[in-house]
C-alpha cells in the first residue's frame, strides 16, 4: 500500500509500506477514504511543529470503511464508515482521571507523534472510533475532527448565549469556532487582515466582520460592546503580539482563551489579569469531543459542505500543498481522497 510520509522537514515522500495488520483483538483494520489537511500538518511538513518527530506519517483528520475487525470488537462491522479519534492517552494519570485526557502526561497524537492515517489502510482501536452519521459524505465527515477542536474552545470559554465573543483570525480554526459559538446563541466578532476570509466570516454568521488592516481594533470592540470590552476573546492568530492584544479586548471577569504553539515570551503585566479577574486558559486538541460534534452533525445543527473548497487524490500531495500555500488563491478544506 501507499503512505504520505514526511521524512524530514519539507521533504514529503509517497512510500510503499506493507498493509497493517491487526495485532489485538480490540484492534480494526480501515480503508482510508479521506483525509483533511490542517495547519498543523502544514506545519509538520516545514518542521515548525514544537512536537512531531520525523519521519511521519502525517494525516489526523481521517475517515474511513472498515474491512476487518479483531475478535473482541463489538459494536462495529465491516463496512461500517468511521472517523478516527487522533488523541491516544494513557487513561491512568491525573489528567485523565479528571477527565482532561487531552493533556494525558504520555499524550500522543496520531499523525503528530505517531503516524497518522494519509495511508491506504490503517490500524486503529475500536476505542478510538466513531460511526459517520447517514448523510454525511466522505469529504464531510473529516470537519468533524476540526469541529472537535472548535468545541473544546468553546467549552473551555464556557460560551453561552449571554456572551459577546471576539475571535482573532478568520481561518480554518477561527471560522469552526465561530460556527460552533454561533450555535450557543453568542453575539460574534471576527477580525482577519484578508477580505476573503471576512467574507467566509460573514458568511457564517459573525455579526461583525473586522479588518484589522483598516480599522483600529481596540476602538471598535469598545463601541460595538458599549465601552466594555468582549467577555471572551480566542486568539486564532496565535502570534506573540495578538496573544497581547487579546487581554485589552476582554472585559473583566472574561475569558481569554489561547490557542498558539510559540515558545516566545509575549509581554503581558500582571495586573491586567488580575484587577479584573480574566481568565486566560489554553485549549488543545479535545477531551472527548467526539459525540458531542456527531451529534450536530446528525442533527444538521452544523453544515460544513460550504468549508470544503478542494479534492485531490492523495498522490497528488504536492499539487495540494501547492494550492494551500499559494497566497492568491483563497482555500477553505482541502481534502485528500484515498
Ligand atoms: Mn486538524
Amino acid at each position: 500500500m501507499k503512505a504520505l510520509c514526511v521524512a524530514s522537514p519539507n521533504h514529503m515522500v509517497i512510500e510503499e509500506r506493507p498493509k497493517p495488520s491487526i495485532s489485538s483483538p480490540t484492534d480494526i483494520l480501515l480503508k482510508v477514504k479521506t483525509g483533511g489537511i490542517c495547519g498543523s500538518d502544514i506545519h509538520i511538513y516545514h518542521g515548525s511543529s514544537p512536537v512531531a518527530t520525523y519521519p511521519r506519517v502525517i494525516g489526523h483528520e481521517i475517515a474511513g470503511e472498515i474491512v476487518e475487525i479483531g475478535k473482541e470488537v463489538s459494536g462495529f462491522g465491516v463496512g461500517d464508515r468511521v472517523v478516527i479519534d487522533p488523541v491516544v492517552s494513557c487513561g491512568v494519570c491525573y489528567q485523565c482521571r479528571i477527565g482532561r485526557r487531552n493533556v494525558c502526561g504520555q499524550l500522543k497524537v496520531r499523525g503528530v507523534h505517531v503516524d497518522g492515517g494519509y495511508q491506504e489502510y490503517v490500524v486503529v482501536p475500536q476505542s478510538s472510533l466513531y460511526h459517520i452519521p447517514a448523510g454525511i459524505s466522505w469529504e464531510e465527515a473529516i470537519m468533524i475532527e476540526p469541529f472537535t477542536i472548535a468545541e473544546q474552545v468553546c467549552s473551555r470559554a464556557e460560551i453561552t448565549k449571554e456572551d459577546v465573543v471576539f475571535i482573532m483570525g478568520a481561518g480554518p480554526v477561527g471560522l469552526s469556532i465561530l460556527k460552533r459559538a454561533k450555535l450557543s446563541g453568542a453575539t460574534c466578532y471576527v477580525s482577519d487582515i484578508i477580505g476573503a476570509k471576512l467574507d467566509f466570516a460573514r458568511q457564517y454568521g459573525a455579526d461583525e466582520a473586522i479588518n484589522a488592516k483598516n480599522v483600529d481594533v481596540k476602538e471598535e470592540i469598545l463601541r460595538l460592546t458599549g465601552g466594555n470590552g468582549a467577555t471572551v476573546v480566542i486568539d486564532a492568530v496565535c502570534s506573540v503580539k495578538s496573544f497581547e492584544l487579546a487581554l485589552s479586548y476582554v472585559c473583566s471577569a472574561g475569558r481569554v482563551i489561547a490557542l498558539g504553539f510559540s515558545k516566545e515570551p509575549s509581554a503581558i503585566n500582571q495586573l491586567s489579569i488580575t484587577a479584573r479577574e480574566i481568565d486566560v486558559r489554553g485549549s488543545r486538541l479535545h477531551n472527548n469531543k467526539f459525540p458531542t460534534v456527531i451529534e450536530l452533525f446528525t442533527s444538521g445543527k452544523l453544515e460544513v459542505k460550504d468549508m470544503i473548497t478542494h479534492c485531490f487524490p492523495f498522490t497528488e500531495i504536492h499539487e495540494a500543498l501547492k494550492l494551500i500555500e499559494n497566497p492568491e488563491i483563497e482555500n477553505g478544506k482541502v481534502v485528500l481522497l484515498f
